[in-house]
């Protein structure tokens, strides 16, 4: 059973007897950052002399400093760089400005679970995963409440590894809606998964498949369009709400007859076999080998998919649609 924990299991002043640095100012680093102040912490933004968010940092009423001088006056560093930059990141900027004692935080175990970061063993590390993007995160606490959040102690020298980082779960808002606990790999490993198979790739792969195939057979991409991606999100919505057999109870009887039909006959035994394989690439590291590697090489392959992303038809239609239909 996982332990959730809530508000009353986290106490706030911790963080706030801390300086905290936010190395990053993008999705994560800039929720991360107002929220922490609005909590009443004291916050510091890293970010390189060129850095596009430096403006963005600006307008929100912050003076950002370069990271390795976030990371030499802070007591605790959240490292919110793209995950593939953050191995650089840390051995440039923050390694030679820790001192014992001081806890490095993530939002993502991907750099500590495939080795692109080697904390030095004097130091606390803690990881606290929002299950959200950066708007959200900072929407929901300006609302009062939070998204919740994934979080485990990866190293604790201090021995208060722990209670500090609840205590950063609680400044973020995220122990308003509840934090569970869980382990480095395990939130590297489903996170990879689910985003990959669920709601990034199979989700994308889904649409583009169904409305190629409505547009071949001779309906009109506008139709094809709204049926296909539009409607998504009325199903996300119920799915969100309360589940499937909720949503199954929201839609016709038609759609659901059509659901246990022929779901299964897209989503065969085949694609089981798929899913099992994307999840050995993740586990035994071989897909963060690859991306690893894309970046070295300068991303020559994601460079490639973004274009043929952006030329599908189904970008056009859309674009035109979501003009028509507001
Ligand atoms: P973004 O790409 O949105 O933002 C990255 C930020 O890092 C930008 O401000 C960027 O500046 C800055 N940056 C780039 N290089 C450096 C550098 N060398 N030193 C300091 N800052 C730098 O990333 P996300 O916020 O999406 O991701 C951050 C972390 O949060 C990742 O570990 C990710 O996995 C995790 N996460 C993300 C979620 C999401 O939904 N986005 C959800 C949960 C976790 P510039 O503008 O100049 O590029």
């Amino acid at each position: 059973m996982a332990t959730i924990l809530y508000d009353a299991d986290a106490d706030l002043e911790l963080i706030r007897q801390k300086r905290v640095a936010i190395i990053g100012y993008g999705s994560q680093g800039h929720a991360h950052a107002l929220n922490l102040r609005d909590s009443g912490c004291d916050v510091l933004i890293g970010l390189p002399e060129r850095s596009k968010s430096r403006e963005r940092a600006r307008q929100d009423g912050w003076s950002p400093l370069l990271p390795h001088e976030a990371a030499a006056q802070a007591e605790v560093i959240m490292l919110l760089v793209p995950d593939q930059l953050q191995g650089q990141v840390y051995r440039q900027s923050i390694q030679p400005e820790l001192a014992p004692g001081k806890l490095l935080l993530i939002a993502h175990g991907f750099s500590l679970q495939y080795g692109q970061i080697v904390p030095d063993e004097t130091i606390d590390v803690a990881m606290v995963a929002p299950n959200g993007p950066g708007a959200q995160l900072r929407h929901m606490y300006s609302q009062g409440s939070g998204i919740p959040a994934l979080w485990t102690v990866y190293q604790d020298v201090t021995g208060r590894a722990r209670d500090l980082t609840l205590s950063y779960a609680r400044a973020l808002g995220c122990t308003r809606a509840g934090v569970i606990q869980t382990t480095l790999a395990e939130e590297t490993e489903t996170d990879l998964f689910a985003e990959q198979v669920v709601l990034c790739g199979g989700l994308t792969s889904l649409i583009r498949t169904a409305f190629e195939t409505l547009v071949e057979a001779g309906y009109q991409p506008e139709v094809a369009y709204t049926c296909c991606l539009q409607e998504v999100k009325l199903i996300a919505d119920l799915l969100y709400k309360g589940g499937i057999h909720f949503m199954h109870n929201s839609i016709s009887d038609t759609a659901e007859f059509g659901d246990y039909l022929t779901g299964p006959r897209i989503i065969d035994e085949h694609t089981r076999g798929n899913m099992r394989q994307a999840l050995k690439d993740i586990q035994n590291g071989s897909f963060a080998r690859e991306w690893i590697m894309e970046n070295q090489a300068g991303q020559p392959m994601l460079k490639a998919w973004r274009r043929q992303d952006a030329a599908h038809p189904i970008e056009t239609v859309g674009e035109h649609m979501r003009k028509l239909l507001p």
